[in-house]
């Protein structure tokens, strides 16, 4: 097994390119737990630790770029907390201080669990992921980006350099569910953004179907039996409604952290309570 530890992008894709079956590692808060309880045995290993483009951050107008390998901790309550308020409260989530120290949105990407926390906000905030290889770089919507359980588009030369998104004037909100409050997987999550200037809001669920599910019916519906140009209050019967239409469109499963009757119960009740803070 080697090592490999490149000081530049073009020498981690030169590297990628020529050990196909090498493993990315950022944090390492993924891949680390996977080797101890030998899920997985590496055969070639290339850090990204030195690879500075992958720390590096961008706004052009309106939209950001965030580079793949900055750490949680930024977005929780560092340099970054200010661009995005479901990203900055979906990090808060992660793990403890250690992990959000060490753990970032590309492994997050990288391993694309349906419980991945960041992964809602992403799907909400209609992401567009970057991805570098030896021949060049190729942008992908996060929704053709994430293809199933822990299945993702990225080719095996490629590397995840950052992550591009637009600022959103409105609300923008993240909860989750889990068995305890701190240092725990989602049980059920969802994100929910409120663009009042193109009268939209978008739903966004993790931990209730093979990969992170938008509820673009839901969507549709709020849209046309409500006024999304302004955050007024809205009436209990849409948020009852808007509930029960978001989970309808989850596909949960019944595993050993939960139920899928309950995950589809608290998604809803995570819905509603997302769209009663939005409209205030
Ligand atoms: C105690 C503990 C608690 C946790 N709690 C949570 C939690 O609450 N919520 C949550 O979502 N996750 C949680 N995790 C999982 C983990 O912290 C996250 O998924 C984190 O985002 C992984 O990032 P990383 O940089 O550590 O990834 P790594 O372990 O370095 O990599 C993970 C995967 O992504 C790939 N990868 C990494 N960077 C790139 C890149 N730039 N381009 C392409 N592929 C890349 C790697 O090859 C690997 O396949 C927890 C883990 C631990 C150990």
């Amino acid at each position: 097994m080697s090592i490999f530890s490149p000081r530049s992008l073009p020498e981690a894709l030169e590297i990628a390119n020529n050990h196909p079956t090498a493993r990315l590692l950022a944090g390492g808060t993924d891949t680390m737990v996977e080797i101890n309880f030998r899920h997985y045995e590496p055969t070639d290993i290339i850090s990204l630790r030195h690879v500075r483009e992958l720390q590096t951050f961008e706004q052009t107008g309106e939209v950001y770029r965030v580079g793949s390998a900055i750490p949680y901790r930024e977005f929780e309550n560092g340099s970054y907390a200010h661009i995005s308020q479901a990203l900055s409260e979906a990090a808060r989530t992660v793990g403890s201080p250690q992990i959000r120290a060490a753990g970032t949105i590309g492994g997050n990407l990288g391993t694309c669990s349906p419980a991945g926390d960041t992964l809602p906000v992403l799907s909400a905030l209609d992401a567009q992921i970057e991805l570098a290889s030896v021949n060049g770089t190729r942008v992908l919507s996060i929704h053709d980006f994430m293809l199933g359980v822990k299945r993702n588009a990225r080719a095996s030369n490629e590397i995840i350099t950052a992550i591009n998104f637009s600022k959103i004037d409105g609300y923008q909100g993240y909860a989750k569910v889990g068995v305890r409050n701190a240092m725990v997987i989602s049980i059920a999550s969802a994100c929910l953004v409120h663009d009042p200037k193109n009268q939209r809001v978008a739903i966004a669920l993790g931990a209730v179907g093979p990969t992170i599910i938008r509820c673009r019916e839901s969507e549709a519906w709020l849209s046309d039996n409500t006024d999304l140009s302004t955050n007024s209050p809205i009436s209990a019967d849409i948020t009852n409604e808007f509930a029960r239409r978001v989970s309808a469109e989850a596909r949960p499963i019944t595993d050993h952290r939960s139920t899928a009757e309950y995950r589809k119960h608290a998604v809803g009740v995570l819905a509603q309570r997302l769209l009663k803070r939005a409209m205030q």
